[in-house]
């Protein structure tokens, strides 16, 4: 029975994102960065996002529950946000600001380890960014991260709505900052997070490495010194800028290991 909700969860959901993916797959054919992706390119992102949401959806109760155990073994949910009445867009809002300074950190500690950047460095190979390239990363990374480091469920105990609506706009943000559509924000590129802000991050060009690290606010970039605000008409070329791409499922699989394998 619960499998089966669980199904009717998924079909509910895949219904509600369909016409949001079919909209920007028509804005990216209309509007592009790059008019000319390689098809081969566009393919490897599609295998790879496969190859990570399948692990996923069967080991994902796995990590969820390391993180539960490091959240009970520190006390965790020191300070309860509530959902009621006008207390939700507060919660949301600390929720938000609480994930996106920790994914913030994480983030720049996945450039800075080896072993992180090992795994990290398969969503950077892209070189034709897309909608899909959001959910194009190596399998065990965001199992391993979200068992390891549940930092905003150790300090807050959050109410299921609240993470289920932040969870729903981090999924849309994710795939909106790699879309391949060509929008000038200009200035108020530093707002929000968008795919020319972004795209900085994924650039293969050596002034633009380890820069525009946020998830959402920019804000972020700017009080920790990496922020880059793109040049009008700055699209660069991304990819790992050495000569080395992920080709397919085999890649998919063993990418951090890659090289005892040629
Ligand atoms: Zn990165
Ligand atoms: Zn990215």
């Amino acid at each position: 029975m619960i499998l089966l909700w669980s199904i009717a969860d998924l079909l509910i959901a895949a219904l509600l994102v369909m016409p949001l993916i079919a909209t920007m797959m028509w804005a990216e054919k209309r509007f592009p960065i790059e008019p000319a992706q390689p098809r081969g390119a566009v393919r490897v992102d599609f295998k790879l996002a496969a190859l990570n949401v399948l692990p996923r959806l069967l080991l994902g109760p796995l990590s969820g529950g390391c993180a539960a155990m490091i959240v009970n073994a520190a006390g965790g949910g020191f300070i309860v946000l509530r959902a009621d009445g006008w207390w939700f867009a507060v919660a949301l809002a600390v929720y938000v600001l609480a994930t996106d300074v920790a994914a913030y950190f994480i983030h720049r500690v996945q450039h800075l380890v080896p072993a992180l950047w090992a795994m990290h460095s398969l969503h950077h190979s892209a070189e034709a960014l897309t909608l899909i390239t959001g959910a194009r990363h190596f399998w065990a990374e965001q199992l391993a991260l979200t068992a390891l480091f549940p930092v905003v469920a150790v300090l807050f105990r959050t109410p299921d709505t609240i993470i289920a609506v932040a969870s729903a706009f981090y999924f849309f943000f994710d795939a909106c900052v790699h879309v391949n559509i060509r929008v000038p924000f200009g200035v108020f590129g530093l707002v929000v997070n968008n795919p020319q802000y972004h795209r900085i991050h994924h650039s293969v060009q050596r002034e633009h490495q380890n820069k525009n690290f946020c998830k959402l606010l920019p804000l972020l970039d700017l009080i920790f010194g990496t922020a880059r605000l793109p040049a009008r008409g700055e699209f660069p070329s991304t990819g790992l800028g050495t000569g080395e791409a992920a080709l397919g499922w085999r890649d998919g699989l063993i990418w951090p290991l890659r090289g005892y394998f040629r």
